[in-house]
């Protein structure tokens, strides 16, 4: 069975083997005994029911949360080729029939349903007169009291399954479970414990940062500039916030569209197709978004507040990357999003019990945000996946930024709100060290303390994010209450002292998710136009690893391109051709890139090595030779027999390359900040003309990418 499960596999979804935990969940359903599979999200649960209801004699019905993403399911099956519909609200009466019969034909395997429709007794008289073999149940966690999506109707399926006649076999899936959670999915579907398959949680795409004290308008705006094109999500934890992020970017120049439960069902569903069908970059939204979103390339999750939970966290940071390319996970922290949880805890009807529990979690998401260990492991930990080695690539594992001594700035902090008797808020405390001349500030006579004026080179702003920061370090508090007040705390004594430094990393500049190949941006636009005409979402064509793929192989013909992973043969009929002409095109057109075989998908330092391997040095590094060695860029031109602006290329192409090149000498400081401010006030999806043509002649366009690209070191 397995042999032919492996065939389909090639066949309908182009993957040449299982990923870990997939045959082995498999195998369980094909033995027709109750089973669980736990894998993260992005992990590949769906082929573990895809498959068998394949070869399954009788149908297999998905229960699945959300009406609203069964469309994109099947959508993305009948691009596999694979029979399957759904059952819900919004289907006609005769719609409905159509569908009944193509299942007693045996033309549909796979059913989508909602678990409220799967407990009508109508609905399950009709089951009943057909053949069912599989019953998987997605987003299994829904079924516990204790997961944090708890919902009453998935508590019902395993009564609903008893009325079988002879029962279907079950298939429990879930991303995120905690041991407690586990136990009581199995407890609801009788599975036993041999038979639960728990891969790692651990999503190795995924590099995770927490962000202290930032701007996080500027933040997010500078990142999402950084990464042109590329999609993502921003969590926000009101509708009001959602709206006015939205707002900012949109007036920004961003492609963003919102989503939250104050807007229509229609408007949420329009919003949700312009962000999986690529038509908008970036979606921001409340965490009414994105439960069993299938888009696969998000490759960034940025949270604005602090969730409520690490469960929730991860389920919604692991939208990024589910298609296993690199992609980050942002955490904006500032301690004040812990009041606002907490009082959402406050006000709910919950028991006790469960708010104690509420609290103890809320108390986990905020320890993350304070570790300094490994963030991918302390997620794991949580999970009950304990020991697991450090990932080596979020923020703490990587973090070699240089740390500023910032104890005189704290000590100012410090002796002012000890002056004022620790009875203000932190705005009053910046005014105050600003030096406002604030009414308020006079009426109290502020204006007369010895730390009035003393951080006046500092805006009020920058002061207020300096006061978070040291909250988040614990040397100060907040009270509770509508208007909190800042207290010192034990940790400020040695400080006030003189005995113990304060310390605080440079702030962190945008990173570029991953390299850009010049054949990627040619096939995403293939991708789209494709996807328009089949009327399915780009990814459903090609997932962005298989475009990264195609860039790195550069395949030349059917054979060459079917050796490609995520490309089957059934693909390969609707759009191989499409892309191999975009191929050879690209080949013509550059010859030398398509001869060597450097990766596109692999590190800084293997594309480094294949330079190294060349015989000939390759033009730009002659220029960042003679660079180094002190000449102008002009003697460089001259010398060299190129155009100035061709000289400044090479040394972008050698910074891409991850080489050091200091691009200050080449760009003034005034000239830097001039670009800048232009990039804030022009439209960056038209490309960089705008922004030379509002700036002075003489600028040129490698020092514009420069500054955009974040390579100018300010002295
Ligand atoms: P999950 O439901 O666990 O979040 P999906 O089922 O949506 O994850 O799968 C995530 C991505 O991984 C999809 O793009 C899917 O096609 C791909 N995938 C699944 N199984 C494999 C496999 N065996 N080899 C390669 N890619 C796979």
């Amino acid at each position: 069975m397995i042999t032919q499960a492996e065939h389909q596999l090639k066949q309908h979804f182009g993957y040449e083997s299982f990923r870990p935990g997939q045959q082995q969940i498999i195998e369980h359903v094909f033995e027709g005994v109750p089973s669980m599979g736990i894998m993260p999200t992005g992990g590949g649960k769906s082929i573990c029911y895809q498959i068998p209801s394949l070869l399954l004699p009788g149908l297999t019905i998905v229960i699945s949360p959300l009406i609203s993403l069964m469309k994109d399911q099947v959508d993305e099956l009948r691009e596999a080729e694979i029979g399957s519909a759904f059952i819900n609200s919004s289907l006609s009466y005769e719609e409905v029939e159509e569908r009944i019969s193509a299942i007693r034909n045996g033309d549909i395997k796979l059913l989508y349903v909602a678990p409220e429709r799967f407990e009508v007794p109508s609905f399950v008289t009709l089951l009943k007169s057909l053949s069912v073999s599989l019953v998987a149940v997605d987003e299994a966690h829904c079924v516990s009291q204790w997961g944090h999506d708890f919902r009453p109707s998935y508590m019902r399926i395993p009564s609903v399954l008893q009325q079988f006649g002879s029962q279907p076999n079950v298939l429990a899936l879930t991303a995120t479970a905690t041991p407690a959670v586990r136990d009581d999915i199995c407890q609801a579907f009788g599975i036993a414990e041999d038979r639960v398959v728990q891969t790692g949680f651990s999503r190795d795409n995924l590099s995770f940062h927490v962000l202290k004290g930032q701007d996080r308008d500027r933040y997010a705006l500078n990142y999402i500039k950084k990464n042109p094109g590329e999609p993502g999500i921003i969590y926000a934890s009101t509708r009001k916030e959602v709206e006015r992020i939205h707002d900012f970017l949109q007036a920004k120049g961003v492609d963003t569209g919102k989503y939250h439960g104050g807007m229509t069902a229609l408007q949420r569903e329009a919003s949700q197709e312009d962000f999986v069908y690529d038509r908008i970059q970036v979606m921001v939204a409340t965490n009414a978004f994105g439960m069993g979103i299938n888009k696969s390339n998000v490759r960034f999750v940025i949270h604005y507040q602090l969730p409520r939970n690490v469960e929730s966290y991860y389920q919604e940071a692991g939208r990024a990357g589910r298609d296993g390319e690199p992609s980050e996970c942002v955490l904006l922290y500032s301690p004040q999003d812990i009041r606002v949880q907490q009082f959402l805890i406050d006000q709910s009807d919950s028991d006790d019990a469960r708010k104690q529990n509420e609290y103890r979690k809320l108390h986990q998401m905020v320890n993350y945000c304070h570790t300094e260990g490994c963030l991918q492991s302390y997620i794991l930990d949580y999970f009950g996946d304990s020991g697991a080695e450090s990932c080596s690539q979020c923020c703490n594992c990587t973090d070699d930024r240089e740390t500023e001594d910032v104890t005189k700035d704290a000590q100012m902090v410090f002796s002012c709100i000890k002056r004022m008797n620790e009875r203000f808020g932190k705005t009053m405390v910046a005014q105050v060290l600003t030096g406002s001349s604030n009414q308020k500030v006079k009426d109290m006579s502020f204006d007369r303390l010895s730390t009035y004026g003393l951080m006046k080179q500092y805006t009020i702003k920058e002061v207020v994010q300096f006061i978070d920061y040291l909250v988040a370090e614990e040397y100060l508090r907040m009270t509770d209450g509508a208007y909190p007040v800042l207290t010192l705390t034990e940790k400020t004594v040695p400080v006030l002292k003189g005995e113990e430094k304060v310390e605080k990393k440079q702030e962190k500049r945008a990173e570029t998710i991953s390299e850009a190949h010049p054949l990627f941006a040619i096939l995403r636009e293939l991708r789209t136009g494709l996807a328009k005409e089949s009327g399915v979402a780009p990814y459903m064509v090609f997932s962005d690893k298989t475009l990264k793929e195609l860039c790195d192989k550069l395949p030349k013909n059917e054979e060459e391109m079917l050796a490609v992973k995520g490309l089957g043969a059934q693909k390969f009929e609707k759009y191989g051709e499409a892309f191999l002409e975009k191929i050879r095109t690209y080949r013509e057109e550059n010859p030398t890139m398509a001869s060597t075989s450097t990766t596109v998908t692999g590190s800084r330092s293997s594309r480094r090595s294949a330079i190294g391997k060349k015989d000939k040095t390759p033009s730009h590094l002659v220029t960042l030779q003679m660079f180094q060695s002190d000449q102008s860029l002009e003697d460089i031109a001259e010398e060299r027999d190129v155009k100035v602006s061709t000289a400044g290329e090479h040394l972008l192409r050698c910074a891409d390359e991850g080489l050091s090149v200091d691009f200050s000498r080449l760009i003034p400081e005034e000239v830097t900040t001039a670009i800048q401010e232009v990039i804030q006030t022009v439209d960056l999806s038209e490309g960089l003309k705008p922004v030379k043509e509002a700036l002075p002649e003489e600028i040129d366009y490698f020092q514009i990418k420069a500054v955009l690209q974040g390579l100018v070191e300010k002295s």
